[in-house]
């Protein structure tokens, strides 16, 4: 069964795409749009300064097993964005996928159709994933 709201997503992207349509203009816009999310997550911490961000190397004792390793991995993020912080990064992730929607577009592609495809591959791959 497909997913109806990613169909109707991928639909009103079409209809409203009309000035960037060009392959170029899209994927340049999308890895514009990537910068802009990593900017938010950047200005979150030195602007508002709702979240700080301390990365260190990770100690990783070496008798643990592949399961146990998330409890030693951190994700260097202190703190909870404020409204105002959470709302900029999704405005930013709205408009990535925006240009996601429309790379899709481009080739034909079904966007939910490739999220279950990923679903797969990583139930698949499972703790072997290790990304
Ligand atoms: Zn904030």
């Amino acid at each position: 069964m497909k997913d109806l709201l990613s169909d109707d997503f991928q639909q009103v992207v079409s209809e409203c795409i009309v000035r960037h349509r060009s392959i170029l203009d899209i994927i340049s816009k999308q890895q514009e749009a990537s910068g802009r999310v990593s900017r938010a997550v950047a200005k979150a911490a030195t602007s508002c300064g709702c979240i700080s961000i301390n990365a260190e190397k990770a100690e990783i004792p070496e008798d643990i097993s592949l399961q146990d390793l998330p409890n030693y991995m951190s994700n260097h993020v202190n703190g909870h964005l404020c409204d105002d912080c959470r709302d900029t990064l999704e405005n930013e992730i709205g408009t990535q996928l925006f240009y996601l929607a429309a790379l899709c577009n481009s080739f034909d592609l079904n966007l939910y159709d490739i999220l279950l495809k990923e679903r797969k591959r990583l139930h698949t791959l499972g703790i072997f994933n290790l990304t």
